[in-house]
């Protein structure tokens, strides 16, 4: 059976006539000549109106789908039409939009696979450059975002990540009701005015019927939140409220490593930061030993420590008013415990009391782990663009990943 027979199966092209195959040079590709039907008139790009052929441009090749590890190319000399509209054009084809040297099919190939793959892997896995996926992921995103229809928005979660070192975080907001999950757009930068524009995307109709906002602590989420969506009940998340804890634990450790240090004390803390900063089911073996050894001295990290793992249990009440009694004896007992941060925990928790209260309120509503899923999931999107930084980047690649985002429909799917 001819290649031919093949290509014409999986990718059967509007007007268009497979004419031959043959070999690139030093048999390292393939080439696949197209040619138009002889009866078809080039068709303008700009209005997609049928026009005269007015000339043929030279030959260019286009990345196709690989075949057997042989990179393989269109080979086609495009046609200018001569249009009453437009005047003279390059003609549309049907397989690419001639603004990138690859197909369609083969943009959306690449951008399946980098979506297992790290993109640099993709490409080395496929023979092609890193450039050409780092195009092609940006492309199906886009046409994935001007064909998506949004449907009604349940809840939202907000949440902030590091992207670069030096401070440089972009918001991520989650629609994560019970049914679906989608990244609504995020947002550079953790500001107040950077949280607003992605909620001024969705109608603001739709915003003020949300009923359930999963927020952080932090003033600026809040105040955004209040101000978009009036009659959501906002929702502190169970992730960032115990990610709070840890950045508190590490300051403790810090400043009591430092006076170990100043006062030449043996340094039991070396190494431990991970034993105290992880969840005790967590820790591997050795860690747990660690954590054994550290535990009898009362150095105010492991008070610390003991003051974070009691905290949890918050969670596990059933009543708001149960878990209100237990916030404030655990309150009472971190400002007796003289150690700073822990206090600075204890009145960040005491200011909000009420919307701890609204997590049991909204029990059910909200999936409980789910922004802490988002966070993991884009922490692990960021890593696929390796090498890419730039925050459009970034944005692409978490689009990507956690975005359900329509794509075009072709005959074959070659992944
Ligand atoms: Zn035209």
């Amino acid at each position: 059976m001819p290649l031919k027979t093949i290509l014409n199966h999986v990718e059967k092209q509007k007007g268009v006539v497979y004419q031959n195959i043959g070999w690139g040079e030093n048999h390292e590709s393939l080439l696949i000549r197209l040619q138009p039907h002889a009866r078809s008139r080039p068709v303008c790009r700009v209005c997609g109106r049928k026009g005269s052929c007015y000339d043929t441009q030279p030959e260019r090749r286009f990345e196709f789908v690989p075949l057997w590890a042989i990179p393989v190319f269109f080979v086609d000399a495009m046609r200018q039409v001569n249009g009453d509209r437009c005047g003279v054009k390059v003609e549309r084809v049907p397989w690419s939009d001639g603004k990138h040297r690859t197909t369609f099919s083969d943009r959306l190939f690449l951008s399946r696979w980098a979506k297992r793959l790290s993109w640099k892997e993709t490409a080395t896995v496929f023979g092609t450059s890193g450039d050409t996926v780092f195009r092609a992921v940006p492309w199906v995103v886009g046409w994935g975002r001007e064909n998506q229809e949004r449907g009604e928005v349940e809840a939202i979660g907000i949440d902030e990540i590091q992207y670069r070192r030096g401070h440089r975080y972009l918001t991520l907001a989650d629609q994560s009701d019970a049914g679906s999950r989608r990244l609504l757009p995020v947002a550079r930068d953790r500001t107040e005015d950077s949280r607003r524009p992605f909620l001024e995307i969705l109608p603001k109709a739709t915003l003020q019927s949300i009923p359930f906002v999963g927020t952080d602590l932090w003033k600026p989420s809040l105040n955004v939140v209040a101000e978009c969506c009036g009659h959501a009940v906002q929702i502190p998340d169970r992730f960032q409220v115990m990610k709070k804890f840890g950045e508190q634990l590490d300051q403790v450790r810090a400043t009591e490593a430092r006076q170990m240090t100043a006062d030449g004390d043996e340094p039991v803390w070396k190494h431990s930061r991970w034993c105290l900063l992880k969840r005790r089911e967590k820790l591997t073996d050795k860690q747990t030993v660690k954590r054994k050894e550290l535990l009898p001295y009362n150095l105010r990290r492991v008070r610390a420590y003991r003051m974070r793992e009691d905290f949890p249990r918050f969670w596990q009440y059933r009543s708001p008013t149960g878990a209100g009694t237990f916030l404030d004896e655990w309150c009472t007992r971190a400002m007796r415990s003289q150690i700073d941060p822990i206090k600075q925990m204890a009145n960040t928790l005491r200011r909000h009391r009420e919307l701890l209260r609204n997590w049991f309120r909204a029990k059910g509503e909200l999936s409980s782990g789910s922004v802490e899923g988002l966070n993991n999931k884009a922490q692990l999107a960021m890593k696929k663009a390796d090498g890419f930084k730039s925050y459009e980047t970034i944005e692409i690649a978490l689009c990507h990943q956690l975005e359900k985002l329509p794509k075009p429909q072709r005959t074959h799917r070659f992944y």
